[in-house]
């Protein structure tokens, strides 16, 4: 008698258990039933950068003095500096400028320290490219205007998403920006 109620009772508490276990995959399941998804149908859909985005680097020709401060900042020496000294001016001409996207980190020291600004990070992060030699950009390539997904006509921006809240870290309870290709 007594082994048959302690059965029943370690029988109980499981079942007990068992339930409280349902219970909390079912809070779990809901919970995630009341997020955003994380992916994107890219190329269909598109997240707007955010504004300190580094993507593709934009070069002012005009603006450039060629001093080959971005040369010496940045870590892998990378931007091409070429100019001629003009003697009766005592000053350098810059000829090409160039800067290989295929080996750039993107760290943006050469934007931070030029001093003349003629380097700035863009939003443009579609870099891909069959030849990787195509991603070696010179002063034309770099000094085209980046394109921005905001204006692209063949894309609408759903104005109900928005930004991350500032100091926000988890994408999931909050509304992001996209943008989706209109059919
Ligand atoms: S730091 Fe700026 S101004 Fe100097 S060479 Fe580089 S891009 Fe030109
Ligand atoms: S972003 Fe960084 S790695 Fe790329 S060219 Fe500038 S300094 Fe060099």
């Amino acid at each position: 008698m007594f082994t048959m109620v302690n059965g029943l009772q370690n029988y109980s508490e499981q079942a007990i258990q068992a339930a409280r276990y349902i219970g909390q995959g079912f809070v779990v399941t809901l919970d995630h039933m009341n997020r955003l998804p994380m992916t994107i149908q890219y190329p269909y859909e598109k997240l707007i950068p955010s504004e300190r985005f580094r993507g593709r680097i934009h070069f002012e020709f005009d603006k450039c003095i060629a001093c080959e401060v971005c040369v010496r900042v940045c870590p892998i020496n990378l931007p091409v500096v070429d100019w001629k000294l003009r003697k009766n001016k005592r000053k350098k001409q810059l000829k090409s400028y160039s800067i290989d996207f295929g080996v750039c980190i993107f760290c943006g020291n050469c934007v931070e320290y030029c001093p003349t600004n003629c380097l700035s990070m863009t939003e443009e992060y579609e870099l891909s490219i069959y030849d990787r030699h195509e991603l070696n950009y010179d002063q034309i390539a770099l000094g085209r205007l980046p394109i921005s997904v905001i204006e692209d006509s063949a894309i609408h921006t759903i104005p109900s998403l928005t930004h991350l809240a500032k100091g926000v870290m988890e994408g999931h309870s909050n509304s992001r920006s996209i943008t989706k290709f209109v059919d």
